[in-house]
């Protein structure tokens, strides 16, 4: 896979890459109240996929009322979930990425 080895094993770091329009896509699934992002990190140029489940994530019970109206539309925040262990992880991390994080622009 190219994806893989092209990926950089840089220290793990939170930072934020800002708003990415190329390379990522956004698959609306067909059977679940959800979708997926998926594309290249910005940072380490791993693959990642992050799957968005609205009316359930986050447990924000105030945003559970409004399912119906929680259209998949705007930016969303992505973290890398490349799923590779970059040096200097910490262990509370709740993803496996370089802890890089960006916006996407989900579709109307
Ligand atoms: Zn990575
Ligand atoms: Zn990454």
């Amino acid at each position: 896979m190219p994806e893989i080895e092209s990926h950089r094993s840089i220290e793990y770091q939170v930072v934020d890459r800002g708003p990415q329009k190329e390379g990522f896509t956004v698959d609306k699934s067909p059977t679940e109240d959800g979708l997926e992002v998926s594309g290249v990190c910005p940072a380490c140029h791993g693959r990642t996929t992050t799957p968005w489940s609205y009316g359930i994530a986050g447990g924000k019970g105030v945003f559970r009322k409004k399912r119906e109206n929680a259209q998949p539309s705007g930016p969303r925040t992505v973290a890398c979930e490349c799923g590779y262990a970059h040096p200097n992880r910490p262990e509370t991390a709740w993803n496996v990425g370089c802890g890089a994080y960006w916006t996407v622009e989900l579709p109307s």
